[in-house]
């Protein structure tokens, strides 16, 4: 190829700016012993969401996104360009079993957070219901585990109506004993988008529940940093679960559980970056994103920007 003046590899972009780094760039494959500030691990299952997903797709879209974004923040005066994401790839999920597929996003968590590859994980998910696996995989590499969700939904539904679906996943760790109620917080729960049931169940396990009310009413960073504060006294690590159905639906088209009176982008921006500052706080995961419905991957974009948030600090 190098013969030729004006060919490039298929998939490069058309133009490059040589002053301009792309948020892709910091994208290093993993190799045995390799370091860096955040490493990724995409966890592609969508087969236990109870409403038509995509979200197996969402991985690769949100990676792809990262092309969207420089590494220059003009309002902290940052550069991130010399900052490296290590992608681990993505788990190989089982064909059918659902039950299977739990238990190879639990064992490659735990092998990826045993390799100490960066101080700070994300799991691109997949529908919610991976959450179950990712935490236990936390709990048992760290220690006492306590949540931060930010979700449109409690996801404390019963097991007996469906199994371990994307509405489960709080509720399996409590009743599998690895999360007390009371290392729960929850944030931007909405109307008209739970039954009541199951915010009694929250109630009643000392989870803490901040509707989107209390969002609109404070700043996100306080409701963060009270939920910090709550935690860190208890519990040897955090962990941040982001629904991307917390966004009201004019922004995140691509999340199977749209609906109307959810949060902005500038809000949970700010969340994860309130949060991620915060030493216990050492891994997240990102959920609900279907490419497939998603508009011009307004979602994913948000979704490739959270991540750059984790790159701040
Ligand atoms: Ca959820």
């Amino acid at each position: 190829m190098s013969n030729f003046q004006h060919i490039k590899p298929a998939g490069k972009a058309q133009f490059m700016d040589r002053y301009t780094t792309k948020a892709a760039e910091l994208l290093t494959p993993y190799t045995d012993g390799a370091k860096g500030d955040v490493a990724i691990l995409g966890a592609p299952l969508s087969k236990p969401s109870i409403s038509h997903s995509g979200a197996s797709f969402a991985p690769d879209a949100m990676r792809r996104c990262l092309n969207s974004f420089t590494t220059y923040n003009i309002e902290e005066e940052t550069d991130i360009s010399g900052k490296t994401i290590i992608d681990f790839g993505d788990i190989a999920m089982h064909p059918t079993s659902i039950e299977e597929c739990h238990q190879r996003i639990y064992q490659s968590t735990k092998e990826i957070a045993q390799a100490e590859a960066a101080p700070f994980t994300i799991i691109l998910g997949g529908d919610h219901s991976i959450t179950t696996s990712t935490v236990k995989a936390i709990k048992e590499t760290k220690g006492t585990v306590g949540i931060i969700q930010l979700d449109a939904h409690h996801d404390l539904r019963n097991t007996e109506d469906g199994g371990p679906t994307n509405g489960t996943p709080f509720r399996r760790l409590i009743q599998e004993g690895h999360l007390k109620g009371e290392h729960l917080i929850q944030i931007g729960i909405r109307n008209y988008a739970n039954a009541k049931a199951y915010h009694d169940y929250a109630i009643e396990n000392g989870v803490t529940v901040y509707t989107m009310k209390d969002v609109k009413q404070h700043p996100i960073q306080e409701l963060i940093e009270s939920a910090l504060n709550q935690l860190d006294p208890k519990v040897d690590t955090i962990y941040l679960s982001v629904d991307m159905d917390v966004l009201d639906q004019a922004y995140a088209p691509g999340c199977p559980a749209i609906g109307p009176g959810g949060m902005d982008p500038d809000t949970l921006s700010e969340a994860v970056q309130s949060a991620v500052r915060h030493p216990k706080v050492q891994a997240m995961d990102i959920v609900e994103i279907d490419p497939t419905l998603d508009i011009r991957d307004m979602t994913s974009r948000i979704a490739s920007l959270l991540i750059i948030n984790t790159l701040i600090n």
